[in-house]
């Protein structure tokens, strides 16, 4: 899957690189990491045996800051998947234009059949191993698949042991009371929101009643559908990956009564909450995840998996504006028929890079031992998303390009690749 999502990357960086005239050997010099960190790990299992995993870091690019990127813990963890998601950092954390480099960890093992204290050595194992490479001024980790606030806070914690003195600045995405940052689970979503209506400003589209359908109702998901309801948009249709749902009334989906209802009966399908109201479906309102793309919206946002808009089912979005909050959700083919469709794509790398955006700030908290409230945390996410949008919407402009091309542009002219 990261495979696909490394090509459509590469795809659309040579595009902006040969829009900007580039040597081909800066960039091939660009793609390729500055450091890359195998180690075996010795874990401690519950049964008094111990088990060898293997564990990396690449560290891509540092010239913008400290090299900053998540852990994650997954049996098909491999060394090509951390060089291609280090590089994404580093484009990520450029556009937003954020001190900060690119790097990616993980650790090829199944996190899901250890016990809680295995995931403890496991967790410390890692800092121990890596320590001479990582800390608040070179390189910053954070959570990723399959680790979450309690693993940052064991890493913190051995990091700090080791360090002699705490040292919260060392990882993000901790606890709360470990000086994570408020706000954190919604960030993504919320960024994304701001870039979208930054783009609505500049084309001068109202937001009342623009309908909207998302795909996916994981943490991104149900977040900018609550968000976006608060607002005021039409909720029309939502799924997860079993199926999902269309509204066949003037009201729109409520959000908030359909994540209720969710965590009751487990399937979107089960839950046509128009109003404060939860119904079982019928047969017109139960959608396929495929017919959901297809729907005659304002906006569509793909907030699930990769590759969900490609080149079988591209001609048929009818979507006015498709806001990518997943990862890759438009395969590069299917990118330029959109293109020449004058569907308007808010491209993941900008409109998913809140997350990052608010790592920064926990990362910047804890270095000045500073509380943010949460009001502050949405305030400055604001201003950072918006100017990066307009940013890259008056490049877009200047250079007569689609807005993922532009968004790469930036990437690179932040870069200094030339
Ligand atoms: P999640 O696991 O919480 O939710 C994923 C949702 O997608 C679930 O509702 C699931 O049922 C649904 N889904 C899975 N397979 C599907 C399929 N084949 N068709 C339709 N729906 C399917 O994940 P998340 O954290 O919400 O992440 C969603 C996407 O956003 C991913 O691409 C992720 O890489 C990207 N993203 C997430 C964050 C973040 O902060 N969580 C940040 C940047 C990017």
């Amino acid at each position: 899957m990261t495979e696909n999502l490394f090509k459509n990357t590469i795809q659309y960086l040579e595009k902006a690189a040969q829009a900007l005239n580039l040597d081909e050997r800066n960039l091939e010099n660009f793609k390729k990491p500055k450091c890359v960190l195998k180690f075996l790990l010795n874990i401690k299992m519950d049964n008094g045996k111990s088990k060898i995993f293997c564990a990396y870091r690449v560290q891509h690019n540092n010239d913008l800051g400290p090299f900053k990127g998540g852990i994650r813990f997954h049996p098909v963890v491999n060394l090509e998947e951390m060089k291609a998601l280090s590089l994404m950092m580093t484009l990520k954390n450029a556009i937003v234009d954020i001190p900060f480099g690119g790097a990616k960890g993980g650790v090829k093992v199944d996190p899901l059949k250890f016990s809680k204290k295995e995931l403890e050595n496991l967790s410390r194992a890692y800092v121990r191993t890596f320590y001479k490479y990582i800390g608040p001024k070179k390189d910053i980790p954070g959570p990723d698949i399959n680790t979450n606030p309690q693993i940052m806070a064991w890493m913190v914690d051995e990091y700090s042991k080791i360090n002699g003195k705490k040292v919260l600045a060392s990882f993000t995405g901790k606890p709360l009371e470990l000086g994570g940052l408020k706000e954190r689970d919604s960030a993504t979503a919320q960024g994304g929101v701001y870039v979208l209506e930054g783009v609505l400003k500049r084309i001068k589209r109202r937001r009342k009643n623009l309908q909207v359908a998302i795909q996916g109702f994981g943490n991104v998901g149900s977040n900018v559908a609550k968000i976006l309801y608060k607002k005021g948009y039409k909720i029309i249709a939502l799924s997860d990956a079993r199926g999902g749902i269309k509204i066949t009334q003037k009201e729109g989906f409520n959000p908030f009564k359909v994540e209720e209802c969710l965590k009751a009966k487990g399937l979107i399908a089960n839950c046509y909450c128009a109003g404060n109201v939860c119904e079982v479906p019928n047969k017109q309102q139960v959608i396929t995840n495929q017919e959901l793309l297809q729907l005659p919206v304002d906006i569509l946002i793909p907030a699930a998996i990769e590759n969900q808009i490609n080149k079988g089912n591209t001609r048929e979005i009818k979507a006015k504006i498709i806001l990518e909050l997943a990862n890759g959700p438009t395969t590069a083919e299917a990118d330029e028929i959109l293109n020449q469709r004058n569907i308007l794509v808010i491209p993941d790398i900008l409109a998913n890079s809140g997350g990052v955006v608010i790592s920064y700030f926990e990362w910047l908290q804890n270095i000045n031992n500073e509380y943010w409230s949460g009001k502050e945390v949405l305030k400055k996410l604001n201003q950072i998303m918006t100017k990066a949008l307009n940013e890259a919407y008056k490049l877009s402009e200047k250079r007569q390009t689609d807005l993922r091309t532009a968004v790469y542009i930036l990437a690179l002219q932040r870069l200094s690749v030339n």
